[in-house]
């Protein structure tokens, strides 16, 4: 009820030129086409890019309830990565309007969808606005984003969880191999360095935070998602300025968000970074 519970979706707008960011297509783009439909519309054809950070279904399965996909004149750029490439993203995303799924096919859509597929790198926008997409650490191919106008920094980076040595790093270990042990903790910290340096300075960076330390050591880890205690010291580390604790794990109540909060958020001194749970609504001026 407080902390909000629809699946990804963001909303960024710039003012000068006007211009509609959404990254990812969760549950919550439902509520944003229809906010869209009753702000937007009335002042012309909506006009939006869609930028899919990867193509799980938590961040896609509210594509086809996003109203404006129905209204003529529409017209929408849905970026995102693609893992396979006998498997477009208008297949993964759009394939969801078919009569298996639902009553409305991709084919009778009345607006204007482009389909791009992204990879890491570094992409100019267009009205001052630049891109760097980097690759992130999930199961399946998923990309962070930092947008950079006017000398602001946003920054996404989720799902994602820790780099790990993927060798045996246990000496007791029939396969252990001293060399090669200490060669995979190297490429890991470098990797994990990467993603920091990719966020570093970030005016408002989202990040993962779906578990505690605790829950991520004891059985989730290799699913994806990181600890909120991770966040919190890899976010002081990179000189953010403010931190959004994102894609909570689902099964918190309210209290219990609001127990973590007390435990592990930093307030706003102005010095160290300010991290906080993000909740459904909240709006943040950069
Ligand atoms: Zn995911
Ligand atoms: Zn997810």
């Amino acid at each position: 009820m407080k902390y909000g519970g629809n699946t990804p979706c963001i909303e960024m707008r710039f003012e000068d030129p006007e211009r509609l960011i959404i990254i990812d297509a969760g549950s919550g783009i439902r509520e944003l086409g229809n906010h869209m439909m009753v702000h937007d519309l009335p002042k012309g054809d909506i006009r939006a890019e869609i930028f899919l950070t990867h193509t799980h279904w938590d961040h896609i399965m509210g594509f086809p309830f996003f109203t404006p996909i129905y209204v003529p004149g529409t017209q929408l750029k849905v970026y995102g990565p693609v893992t396979y490439e006998d498997d477009p993203l208008e297949e993964v995303v759009g394939g969801q309007l078919t009569y298996r799924y639902f009553p409305v096919r991709r084919t009778d859509l009345a607006s204007r969808i482009e389909y791009i597929d992204l990879r890491e790198g570094r992409f100019d926008l267009g009205d001052g606005i630049t891109l760097t997409a980097k690759y992130l650490n999930h199961p399946l191919l998923c990309l962070g984003y930092r947008f950079e106008h006017h000398g602001k920094v946003f920054c996404t980076a989720y799902d994602t969880e820790p780099f790990q040595n993927l060798f045996c790093a246990d000496p007791e270990d029939p396969s252990f191999d001293a060399a090669v042990a200490e060669e995979g903790e190297h490429v890991a910290k470098e990797e994990n360095q990467r993603v920091e340096n990719f966020f570093a300075g970030a005016d408002l960076l989202v990040h993962d935070a779906q578990y505690t330390e605790k829950e991520y050591t004891s059985s989730k880890k290799g699913w994806g998602h990181s600890a909120l205690e991770h966040v919190v010291s890899s976010a002081r580390r990179a000189h953010v300025k403010r931190c959004a604790l994102f894609h909570h794990e689902p099964v918190r109540t309210d209290a219990e968000m609001d127990a973590l909060a007390t435990q592990h958020c930093t307030p706003e001194d102005g010095q160290t970074t300010h991290t906080f749970f993000a909740r459904e609504g909240m709006e943040i001026e950069l």
